[in-house]
């Protein structure tokens, strides 16, 4: 039987004009270019890539904070045009990286979890107290930190507060960016799994997008491998980290990972560093920086090739 998506991205493009001076005018640049995805429900998917390949854009398209300049987005087969913001924000909420800027300072936990609740005027003030502890206690954490201010709890619990935020309108869908490389190491592997077990336990949907393979590895079904806008691999996880096609993701599977974020992946076996994405090369876009690249690579896009649910978007495979 075929299961239902919860979310899907079909041929979306987001491109954005670039201000280059006074006397140049402005130039495309093609953040998400083309990208089918695919989110079945209850599963998750990983999507993962270098620091401004459009990872992030992609997932605000997703949250209906970014309309694409082409293509659509369905929730639960239904398209996003026919879905306004609040309707969208009810099936679908976002974990972000940083707990500390996510989260508002001035606010008591007990205001930043009840906040989805008072916007979307569900309930009223004895409800919400109630459904405050709750998402506590669903999140690991005592009721009397109701009562605190975020500068007052470690980075694992804002997390957690982030997360019980996010949960509270109880969404179909969660997106997941970047949710534990702010946290110390120690504390990674705990935001990690009670993530798991948040889905197993609510029946939730992820996308969970990292620059870091070991998290993804982790928690994926399938992951997606993004450069410079398009998916050029996706598969089921376990194949994906055992037999890698792409280049791309073969380089990066050998690369050395570091925990930081900011520094994205680092360069040991992609050679030449991530070119401007206002300036993307012709042909296949890694080209630059592929080992075994061929004469055609540099000329002509490569097409996606899927043989049994492995799709790579490279010449090797599409000849
Ligand atoms: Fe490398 Fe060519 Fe494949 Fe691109 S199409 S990843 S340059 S071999």
């Amino acid at each position: 039987m075929k299961q239902e998506n919860a979310l899907e991205a079909v041929n979306v493009s987001c491109v954005f004009r670039i201000n280059q001076g006074l006397l140049k005018g402005s130039k495309p640049l093609v953040a998400v270019n083309g990208v089918s995805l695919q989110i079945q429900k209850g599963k998750v998917v990983g999507l993962v890539g270098e620091s401004g390949c459009g990872k992030s854009t992609l997932a605000n398209i997703l949250l209906g904070l970014q309309r694409p300049t082409s293509g659509d987005v369905l929730y639960s087969g239904k398209t996003a045009t026919g879905f306004s913001n609040r309707h969208i924000a009810r099936r679908i909420q976002p974990i972000f990286q940083d707990p500390y800027s996510s989260l508002n300072v001035t606010k008591t936990v007990k205001s930043i979890i009840s906040l989805p609740l008072r916007i979307h005027k569900i309930g009223d003030a004895a409800s919400w107290d109630s459904k405050v502890n709750e998402m506590l206690d669903l999140v690991g954490l005592p009721k009397r930190v109701a009562e605190s201010y975020p500068s007052q709890l470690s980075g694992g619990q804002r997390q957690r507060v982030a997360i019980a935020r996010a949960l509270i309108m109880r969404p179909e869908v969660v997106i997941c960016d970047e949710p534990t490389s702010a946290l110390d190491v120690s504390v990674q592997s705990q935001i990690l799994n009670l993530l798991q077990d948040l889905r197993l336990e609510l029946g939730l949907t992820y996308l969970m997008i990292s620059h870091n393979l070991a998290v993804v590895e982790h928690m994926a079904d399938r992951v997606a491998v993004m450069y410079l806008g398009r998916i050029v691999e996706e598969a089921e996880s376990a194949v994906l980290f055992k037999e890698p096609k792409h280049p791309y993701t073969r380089a990066l599977l050998s690369s050395v990972l570091t925990p930081d974020p900011r520094l994205g992946v680092p360069d040991t076996q992609l050679g030449t560093i991530f070119p401007n994405p206002i300036d993307p090369p012709t042909g296949c876009s890694f080209h630059p920086r592929c080992a075994s690249r061929i004469d055609i690579c540099s000329q002509k896009m490569p097409a996606p090739h899927l043989e049994k649910q492995h799709m790579a978007e490279c010449h090797l495979f599409s000849k």
